[in-house]
């Protein structure tokens, strides 16, 4: 991948930026120290070709610039050198890279030129940064270097040869470094999508641990998955835990994107078949059966292996899609999945009464503390009751415990079944019930338990048991507390008062 490379305008001039390969990192910069490095212990080489030379100086001049180059290029690596030992990854711009091989390019020329050794290993010294490049820049990096390249091969050979054999011999190398350092390039390119890929699947594999919802979850890391598995368009199909057919859960980067019933059938026998299943420019990959299991619950993998992930047959890079790659994340989003619904099936039980299935108190203050918040940004009236059943004790001495348990449950479904659906009723613990009445005032919540108090009474229970209530109206101001609170002192007034009874207070 590209990074930070491209054209912008700037005065209306097109300005190219040029970048690295890959992001920067310690390895990836000192891979390109060591390379130029090797570059400068090649100087050695140099002086042994002009030692059989006889140390023929042939033009001081050129011996000059091209020593000028190679100190102008030492001075680069040492200042890139310690910016590396000192872990600053930012002063180590491809500019400066840029800038290396330029260098190395020119002194390798002209030290050619002035120091007069045989040609062909001359033009071929100066040929070398051009590939080495290749290893790390971009495609600006890369076709920036071939044009230093081209001019000084062309300013050597022009002083080395006669003037028809300078052009020969000039885009003959330069031609032959072009396709030398376009095809390393492509080679590199493929190894860097590679390590893109990877990495996108570790971030995923991060990201994926702190999702909650499934499918909805999936959209934030959709283009991620794009780039894990190389492909332009995929879509999810998931086998519902209860059995039954296939059914699309998700696709990318649009619902249309193919024939969707045909990914589908294709996705089904994948997962019956349990193995890749191609058809008419698509494939299916199921979740592999060696994929590790998401939970040690044999539940849980039976549900992995009903997910597929269907994508074209073909890469972005127009290979044949890497099933090995699409499996992995098919088996990443059946964990995911998996997690999705443990969650959900452990946030219901952490918000429920398990005698009565009522919400618990947990989830009356988070039902409370949501509606407060609603009704102050509506301006509208929020009541909460508190309801105690009366002498419940005497009852479960007279009956036995599990005849009180009963009666709470069915008192529990008659004052559920009483009220509105925007009406939370929660279990506050023992023998106390609690009532979230948003959009109500106390006329209404008084209304409102004189319902539950007829609902209580044709329940049907055995032994008629009465209750007391305290109705508090919320002030606009209060905290959830408080006003449970003062439900709750209304509630004592209504047993003292003699029980059977409603107290209530705006
Ligand atoms: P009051 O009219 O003053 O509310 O009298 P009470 O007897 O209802 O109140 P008290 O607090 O004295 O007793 C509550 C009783 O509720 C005692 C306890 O055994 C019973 N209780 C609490 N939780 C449960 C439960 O889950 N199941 C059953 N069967 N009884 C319960
Ligand atoms: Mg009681
Ligand atoms: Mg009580």
């Amino acid at each position: 991948m590209d990074h930070g490379a491209g054209a912008e305008r700037r005065h209306g001039v097109r300005f190219v930026r040029i970048g690295w390969k890959t992001q920067p990192t310690m390895r990836f910069v000192r891979h390109v120290l060591q390379s130029v490095t090797v570059l400068l212990l090649t100087l050695p080489v140099w002086v042994a070709v002009g030692a059989i030379n006889g140390f023929a100086v042939r033009s001081l001049p050129a011996v000059v610039v091209g020593a000028g180059f190679f100190a102008s290029l030492v001075a680069l690596n040492v200042w890139n050198v310690l910016a590396l030992r000192a872990g600053d990854l930012a002063r180590i711009r491809p500019a400066g890279a840029f800038a290396e091989v330029s260098f190395a390019i020119g002194a390798y020329a002209a030290l050619g030129v002035g120091l007069g050794p045989v040609h062909g290993a001359a033009l071929f010294f100066t040929c070398v940064p051009a590939v080495a490049a290749a290893f790390f820049g971009d495609n600006h990096l890369l076709g920036g270097v071939l044009c230093v390249l081209a001019v000084a091969l062309a300013v050597q050979a022009s002083l080395l040869y006669p003037a028809a054999d300078a052009i020969t011999v000039t885009f003959a190398f330069a031609g032959g470094t072009a396709v030398l350092a376009g095809g390393t390039q492509s080679i590199l390119n493929a190894a860097v999508r590679d390590m893109d890929r990877l990495s996108a699947i570790n971030t995923l594999a991060a990201t994926a641990s702190t999702l909650r919802h499934w499918p909805g979850d999936l959209v934030p890391v959709a283009q991620d998955l794009a780039a894990a598995m190389d492909v332009d368009r995929y879509a999810v199909v998931e086998r519902p835990p209860q059995g039954g057919p296939v059914r699309l859960v998700f696709a990318w980067p649009h619902g249309d994107w193919v024939a969707l019933s045909q990914a589908v059938s294709c996705a089904d026998e994948a997962v019956l078949t349990d193995r890749p299943v191609t058809r008419s420019g698509l494939v299916a990959t199921p979740v592999p059966r060696s994929a590790p299991p998401a939970a040690p619950d044999a539940v849980v993998n039976a549900r992995n292996a009903s997910l597929a992930v269907v994508t074209p047959r073909r890469s972005t890079g127009r290979v044949p899609v890497d099933t090995r790659q699409t499996g992995t994340v098919a088996a990443l989003l059946a964990a995911m999945s998996s997690r999705a619904v443990l969650v959900d099936d452990l946030t219901v039980l952490a918000n429920t009464d398990e005698l009565t299935g009522l919400a618990n108190r947990r989830r009356f203050f988070e039902v409370l503390d949501r509606d407060i918040a609603r009704a102050a940004r509506a301006g509208t009236p929020l009541a909460v009751a508190m309801i105690d059943l009366d002498h419940f004790k005497v009852y479960n001495d007279q009956f036995g415990h599990s005849a009180g348990d009963v009666l709470l449950r069915r008192f529990a479904n008659a004052v559920a079944g009483a009220i509105r659906a925007q009406d939370l009723l929660a279990r506050y613990g023992g023998e106390e019930f609690v009532l979230v009445l948003p959009e109500t005032d106390v006329v209404g919540a008084e209304h409102l338990l004189q319902t539950v108090r007829q609902a209580n009474r044709t329940a049907g229970v055995g032994q008629p048991v009465t209750f007391s209530a305290g109705i508090a109206v919320w002030d606009g101001n209060e905290a959830p507390d408080e006003l449970v609170l003062r439900a709750d002192r209304c509630l004592y007034a209504a047993k003292t008062a003699g029980r059977d009874q409603v107290v209530s207070t705006a």
